[in-house]
Order: C-alpha cells, then sequence, then structure tokens
C-alpha cells in the first residue's frame, strides 16, 4: 500500500527544483482560508508540500553519503543546499506567521493540534529580521570549524591519518603505541587550540547578541524556546548534574579502578580506557552487511516477532544492487566500502514514508550497536507513518533517541542466539564473549552520562558568562573535568608511561566535541533519552519483555503528535532526569555488571 499522498502536490514532482516548488507556496501564502476545515486542510497540503521537500534532499543526501567520491552526486547535494534552503526558509516563515493567524481564528481540535501550534507559535515569536545575517555569519562559522577540524591529520605509522582513523590505535594491548597515538593526536588538537578558541569566541558573541535582539537575557533563554524545549527548564538540567556527580560518577570512578588492576598498571592514563582490559583480541560478531542484518532479523524475532518482521521488511533487495556486491536494500546500505562517509544514521523519506539505514559495517561489536540503535529508529519511523502529518512523523531527539537506545539494550538477552542455529542468528557464541559484550554495553551507557553532564555544564555556564575570558574558561573545564571526569592521571610521575606534558591536554579537551561550536546547547537530549531507555530495560527485567515491547510500540506510533511527557508515559516511563531516575537507573546497572561478573 502507497502511502504517497497527491491530493496538493503532483506525484511526478521534483523537488529540487525551486520553479516547481514555488507555485504551490505561493498558493499556500494566498489562498483563501475561511473555516476551520479549510485551515485543516492547509495544513495538510503545507505538510505534504514539506514532506516532498525533506524527502528530495534526504534522497540527495543517502546518495551522496553512498558515493562520496562521485562529483556529480555532490554537486547535486551542494546545489540544493545553496539554493533551495536559503529560499524556502523565509516563506516558511510566512506560512507559520499564517498558521498563527489562523488558530485566532478558527478553533481546531486542541488535542490533536496543540503540539503543533505551540511550535509554530515559537517559530513567530522568535523571528527578528536583524538574526537573520547574524545566522548565516554563524553558518560560516560552523563551516570554518568543519574545514580546521577536517584538516586535522597526523602522520603515524609512516602514513597520513585522520583523527577517527587513529582511534584503533587506543585499543591496542600494546601500552607505548596507544600512548604514542594518543599524544600525536592531542598534539595535532593543541596546535588549533587559540584558532578554534577565537572561533568559539566569535560564536559566543554572536548568539548571545541573537538573543538579546529576541529579548531574552542570554542564549540559553533563546535556545530552550528555539529547541522547543516546553516540557522542561535549565533546573531540570541542574538537577541532572547533581545527580550524575552523587551517583553516576562514583561507580565510573569504581569501574576505572577496576580496569586500572585488570591492566596492571599504577596509574590509568587518557590512552588506557579504550583497550579490553584482559588484553583479548577484539570481538568478532559478524563477517559482512548480510550476516549482520540475517543476525539482527534473529535477534529481533526472538525479542519480539512484530519487530523481527519490521527488519525483514527493511531487506527486500529486489531492484537494487550495490557496485561491488555487497548487500543492498531500498531501505539499507550496511557494509563499509571506498566512497562511503563514515558514520551511520537512519534517514525518514518523508514522501514514500520508508526510512533507509546507513552505515559501515566492518565486523565489530560497535558495529552490531550501530545496527541495533538505527534499527530502532526505523522502527520508529514505520510505526508513526500513518500520521498524515509530516511534523507528527518525526519525535524530538529526547524521545526519538529512546527508541533507538531502547533497542540497545532490550536485546542484550539475545546477542547469545539460540537452538542448534545459533552460530547463524546470534553474534556471540561463548558465555565469554557474550558477557564481555554486555558488559562493554553497559559500562558505556554509564560513562556518557558523566561526559554530557560535563558537556552540558560547561555550555549553561560559557552562555550565562559570555563575557568571559579564556584562561576563566578553561579554569571552568578544568573544575568539570575534575567533578565529572574518568578516574585518570594527568599528573607526571614515573610509572613507566610518563604524564609529562598533559596538563595543557587536559585544559583544551573540550575542543574535541564538536557539538560546542557547530550544534550548541545540543547535548542533554542523549541524557534524558539514555535514561528513559534505561528505564525501558528495568521495565522489560520486572514486568517482562512483551510488556516492554507493547509499551515502546504503543508510544512510538504516537510519533511527535504528543508533548515529551506524554510520549514517555506512553512508554511506561517517567519523565524524570533528576536524581530519583538517575540514582534508580544506576543502581540497577550496576547490579548487572555484577552479575555479569
Ligand atoms: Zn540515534
Amino acid at each position: 500500500m502507497s502511502l504517497i499522498d497527491t491530493s496538493f502536490v503532483p506525484a511526478d514532482i521534483d523537488a529540487t527544483d525551486w520553479s516547481q516548488i514555488q507555485p504551490l507556496l505561493e498558493e499556500l501564502k494566498l489562498r483563501e482560508v475561511s473555516t476551520a476545515q479549510e485551515f485543516e486542510e492547509w495544513i495538510r497540503h503545507r505538510s505534504e508540500l514539506d514532506a516532498a521537500c525533506s524527502e528530495a534532499r534526504a534522497r540527495l543526501y543517502i546518495t551522496m553519503s553512498c558515493n562520496t567520491d562521485s562529483t556529480a552526486a555532490n554537486a547535486a547535494f551542494t546545489r540544493y543546499v545553496e539554493t533551495i534552503p536559503p529560499r524556502l526558509k523565509p516563506v516558511e516563515f510566512e506560512l507559520d506567521r499564517r498558521h498563527v493567524s489562523f488558530t485566532a481564528r478558527f478553533q481546531l481540535d486542541e488535542n490533536r493540534y496543540r503540539v503543533l501550534n505551540r511550535s509554530r507559535r515559537a517559530s513567530v515569536e522568535l523571528f527578528r529580521d536583524e538574526n537573520v545575517p547574524i545566522q548565516t555569519d554563524l553558518s560560516k562559522l560552523s563551516q570554518e570549524f568543519d574545514r580546521i577540524a577536517g584538516a586535522q591529520t597526523v602522520q603515524f605509522e609512516g602514513r597520513e591519518q585522520t583523527l577517527p582513523q587513529m582511534a584503533r590505535y587506543l585499543e591496542s594491548p600494546d601500552r607505548p603505541i596507544r600512548e604514542s597515538a594518543w599524544r600525536a593526536v592531542a598534539t595535532r588538537r593543541i596546535q588549533d587550540r587559540d584558532a578554534l578558541s577565537g572561533l568559539y569566541e566569535r560564536m559566543i558573541q554572536l548568539r548571545h547578541k541573537m538573543a538579546k535582539n529576541a529579548g531574552f537575557e542570554n542564549y540559553i533563554g533563546y535556545v530552550f524556546r528555539e529547541k522547543e524545549r516546553f516540557d522542561y527548564t535549565p533546573r531540570d538540567c541542574e538537577a541532572y548534574w547533581d545527580a550524575v556527580e552523587k551517583h553516576v560518577v562514583p561507580l565510573v570512578r569504581r569501574l576505572d579502578e577496576r580496569r586500572r588492576g585488570d591492566l596492571g598498571v599504577r596509574v590509568l592514563r587518557p590512552w588506557d580506557l579504550a583497550v579490553d582490559s584482559k588484553g583479548r583480541p577484539a570481538l568478532r560478531p559478524f563477517e559482512g552487511g548480510r550476516e549482520l542484518l540475517n543476525k539482527t532479523i534473529g535477534v529481533f524475532e526472538r525479542l519480539d516477532p512484530r519487530l523481527g518482521s519490521m527488519v525483514k521488511d527493511l531487506a527486500d533487495e529486489s531492484g537494487t544492487k550495490n557496485p561491488d556486491g555487497s548487500m543492498r536494500s531500498e531501505c539499507l546500505d550496511l557494509d563499509t566500502r571506498k566512497g562511503k562517509r563514515p558514520g551511520g544514521y537512519q534517514y525518514m523519506r518523508d514522501r514514500v514514508r520508508k526510512p533507509f539505514i546507513f552505515m559501515n559495517a566492518a565486523g565489530l561489536q560497535r558495529d552490531v550497536m550501530t545496527m541495533l540503535h538505527e534499527a530502532g529508529h526505523a522502527f520508529h519511523s514505520t510505526l508513526c507513518a500513518v500520521d498524515p502529518l509530516v511534523e507528527y512523523r518525526h519525535s524530538p531527539t529526547e524521545f526519538a533517541e529512546v527508541a533507538s537506545m531502547s533497542m540497545e539494550h532490550l536485546t542484550m538477552p539475545h546477542w547469545g542466539g539460540e537452538g542448534s542455529n545459533a552460530a547463524s542468528n546470534g553474534f556471540y557464541h561463548s558465555p565469554e564473549d557474550l558477557s564481555r559484550a554486555r558488559r562493554v554495553h553497559l559500562e558505556d551507557c554509564i560513562t556518557i552520562l558523566a561526559w554530557i553532564a560535563t558537556i552540558d555544564k560547561f555550555q549553561h555556564w560559557v552562555y550565562a558568562n559570555p563575557g568571559h575570558t579564556r584562561s576563566e574558561r578553561d579554569a571552568y573545564w578544568l573544575s568539570l573535568d575534575t567533578a565529572f571526569g574518568r578516574g585518570i592521571s594527568w599528573a607526571p610521575g614515573a610509572d613507566g608511561a610518563s604524564g609529562e606534558g598533559l596538563a595543557e591536554f587536559r585544559a583544551a579537551a573540550w575542543q574535541r566535541q564538536p557539538h560546542l561550536f557547530s550544534h550548541p546547547m545540543y547535548y542533554i537530549e542523549y541524557g534524558i533519552a539514555q535514561l528513559g531507555s534505561l528505564q525501558l530495560w528495568l521495565k522489560s527485567i520486572t514486568e517482562g519483555p512483551k510488556a516492554a515491547v507493547d509499551a515502546y510500540i504503543r508510544a512510538l506510533t504516537l510519533g511527535g503528535s504528543k508533548p515529551l511527557p506524554d510520549l514517555f508515559a506512553a512508554a511506561g516511563v517517567r519523565f524524570d532526569f533528576g536524581e530519583a531516575t538517575v540514582k534508580r537507573v544506576v543502581e540497577n546497572v550496576s547490579q548487572e555488571l555484577e552479575r555479569l561478573d
């Protein structure tokens, strides 16, 4: 059954072509609307056009990321980004304004339209003409950040390597190799320290000015409105930081102390965190994208047949082919190969209403986690696909990441495979590998909570004190690292691995988090979602997996049509990221880690 809506937008529109979108936008701008019913139709038609535009961008992006060495694919995406969004944005704003004025005249079903209306109102309230050029300046500064960060490479083992490529040396059991790799990266970063500090300061000043123009005391208030954080305040973030310091940090430090003992070193250094603490070789859970897919289907079928069948639907390979023969379907491109951009994502094509999962599977445990995570996003896209409004077919990050992260946790009991086919339907066949994989995952879940608190608290301070000096900022960062950081030593010492020069690297460590530059004040979302998804995992333990998956499906089906507290409630978990939740989650993860020993 096709879900493509053609009541307003022609089926064969090319939405990368401004001359085809423009008349439709114009019609929406001028159309006479004189009843509530006509207002509703106007909303649906705008949504249809938004979906077509969004899908045009998605398709160009997907094609480019699967073929980064194709000049045509790159040029098509660049042409789109340069020509369509700059023209679309001002019209979208005018349509938002029309929408808000209609809400004063026509009464729509509050339950259905509350979330959409408040989002349109926020857009109108925030808009200032004088902020448009500031936003352009800010995106140019972001590009400058990308340029500086993208040019960071090091010479290592006789060849030039990017910083992401250097990550694998930190998994080497050979400590001197880890140290020299870590130092090579840190030394390269320090070369750009002043340039990046200067860039960040210009960004802070522009963001502060934009907030002032819009009538806010500082950028924090502005960004809470811009990101439509209607359901929580900076006070809730403070409660999160405090709870993490009290309950998460002690567990992280205990885990680090245990790691130190396992590695048999006098002090733990920053290059000792990624290696397997027992010196074992990397886990090899699968070989190739097709095997990854088949094992993923097996895992989800054992968790719940409804989830298994949604993954199967993504796997239909008819009519698609990769040039190198690797697995490809209309909805999946999983194997790593030359000419693919790094990383992984799930991208919903809003008009045909089909998700696409992209990743660079190379047979590692983290690829399994990426696959389970992106599958969760695809379930979300699929379950709410019938909603006629594209706005409601996406939910805020705080909940969208609950959909994906939950699948990492809820599938844990099924990673090992089952029955005589365990080798073909599971990722880890020895009990040792299985508990090792679970352990790594749960430890990652906990340590990320502390890093999120560090980044979030840092940003709140930065924007609450926009006049700070460079040395004040570094000092504040160090105080946060002392409160939230890992159980490692940055001091010089006679432990065989010298700590010389580490203090400078430590003070500049905030610069490795790109969000601070290009996605300001964005990060707490992951903490909120992680706590939500871990609550759902606890639910699956106490009430059984079926109850948890029922609630999961119920909540995902709502898409973005309800406020965050309602979405969390539908999933049977609390929208709370303060002490009560943090404490309960951490205690349970800690017990599970003990059980895995
Ligand atoms: Zn995600």
